[in-house]
């Protein structure tokens, strides 16, 4: 990198191959570990047994940037990539992935080109679907594999098991298709109680009974894959699990570690008199002499505002809860647990400091939702810094994406 004296150093590029604190932009960022989603798959690989891996990376990878984490969990040992749309897939093809890549979601007849072209394996749930598909794939002199869904009880997207052996069978002869997976998924698998999964399972199974000539099947996702390993048949299918999270009781049998850290610094600190308020609706009053300091980060970072009041930070390893109303653009905590707590100290909204720890999952809790919401709900604002060996390698931010090495 070269420096010049008269152009300024763009924050974004001058981050690159520093350690992640050092952000040098609107101080609100996310830091990504890639080394994370790295030992993440490899445990998960490991609790699946035989089984292959597919990533699920949809929603920006839960977040957290799609394309790094496809990268790493690839190079982990992922050998699939999961999405819920075609765009989704074009992102990463567009990036230079060739490994394949499933859209495990309901792709629109007029999107089959767009398959085609990108090679990308779509979940096929209608004769029709199948037949453009096959069309497009001849008149390109290839072969398309694809996937159909079994709707065993999530009441979603899948045929009834009847219809998916139907359909198959018919896709089966067409030219230019192949069925390469058959797949299901499990509608309380994060529950103590897995009656129902296991209902699902034994239906998923007997639909692939009749239709053995499918390679591949696969129906867990990460709480089936954490508590029923078994249902891990050809291929697991996690996602949150991906990225260092049990979703709801599901047990963590192996460790976890959460990628994310969701990073801010005090922009200012100052003491309020009794009586005085913060923020909108003043719904936060001192009732004594305290100290508070201003968070540069809000509910339009992915800060749920439901955190008014109620969620909590972390500041030189303490414990400081959110007063007031969080803003579009900000927030307040209240320092009184810090008494040296000084401009410019870093804030962790999501993550470890010291010996504290704020889990997604316990932000989700608070603002009454789950950890996925949470994690998708940060924002394309946020910059993202990922992170590889406890240095920054990649940056993206809204007005570009630079890294310290060509991928
Ligand atoms: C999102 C999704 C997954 C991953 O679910 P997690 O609970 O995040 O592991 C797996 N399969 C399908 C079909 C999905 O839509």
């Amino acid at each position: 990198m070269s420096r010049s004296t008269t152009a300024p150093v763009e924050p974004s590029r001058a981050a690159l191959g520093r350690p992640p604190g050092d952000w040098g932009g609107r101080p609100v960022w996310a830091e990504i570990d890639l080394d994370a989603v790295a030992d993440n798959v490899r445990a998960l690989k490991r609790l699946a047994g035989p089984a292959r891996l597919l990533a699920v990376v949809k929603a920006n990878g839960y977040g957290h940037g799609a394309v790094p984490v496809s990268v790493a969990a690839l190079e982990a040992g992922a050998t699939h990539l999961g999405v819920i749309c075609v765009d989704e897939g074009v992102q990463l093809r567009a990036a230079g992935i060739e490994a394949p890549i499933v859209v495990l979601g309901h792709t629109p007849l007029r999107q089959a080109a767009e398959v085609v072209a990108q090679g990308l394996t779509p979940t096929v749930n209608s004769l029709r679907f199948g037949l453009a598909l096959a069309r497009l794939a001849s008149e390109n002199g290839r072969e398309l594999a694809v996937h159909v869904k079994v709707d065993t009880g999530m009441g979603r997207f899948g045929s009834t098991p009847d219809d998916c052996v139907r359909l198959a069978d018919s896709l089966r002869h067409l030219p230019s298709l192949r069925v390469e997976g058959i797949f299901t998924h499990f509608a309380s698998a994060d529950e103590m109680d897995k009656e129902f999964t296991r209902r699902q399972m034994d239906l998923f199974l007997s639909a692939c009974d009749r239709l053995p000539w499918i390679p591949i099947r696969h129906a867990a996702a990460s709480a089936a894959l954490l508590d029923l390993p078994e249902t891990a048949l050809d291929l697991a299918r996690p996602g949150i699990a991906i990225y260092g999270y049990a979703p709801g009781t599901a047990r963590d049998r192996v460790t976890l570690r959460p990628v994310m850290a969701l990073k801010s610094r005090l922009a200012r600190v100052r003491q309020l008199e009794a009586g005085e308020s913060v923020s909108y609706g003043r719904t936060w009053r001192a009732e004594r002499p305290t100290p508070v300091g201003l968070v540069m980060a809000g509910y339009a970072d992915g800060l749920p505002r439901s955190l008014s009041n109620r969620g909590a930070a972390l500041v030189r390893g303490s414990r400081v809860p959110i007063i007031g109303r969080v803003c579009m653009d900000q927030c307040i905590v209240d320092l009184t647990a810090v008494p040296d707590a000084a401009e410019d100290d870093e804030v962790v909204l999501i993550g470890a400091q010291g010996k504290g720890w704020i889990g997604a999952d316990e932000v989700g809790e608070l603002a009454g939702t789950i950890s996925y919401e949470i994690l998708t709900g940060v924002t394309a604002r946020v910059p993202r810094l990922f992170v590889r060996g406890g240095k920054v390698v990649r940056v993206q931010t809204l007005t570009g994406e630079f890294a310290s090495e060509p991928d």
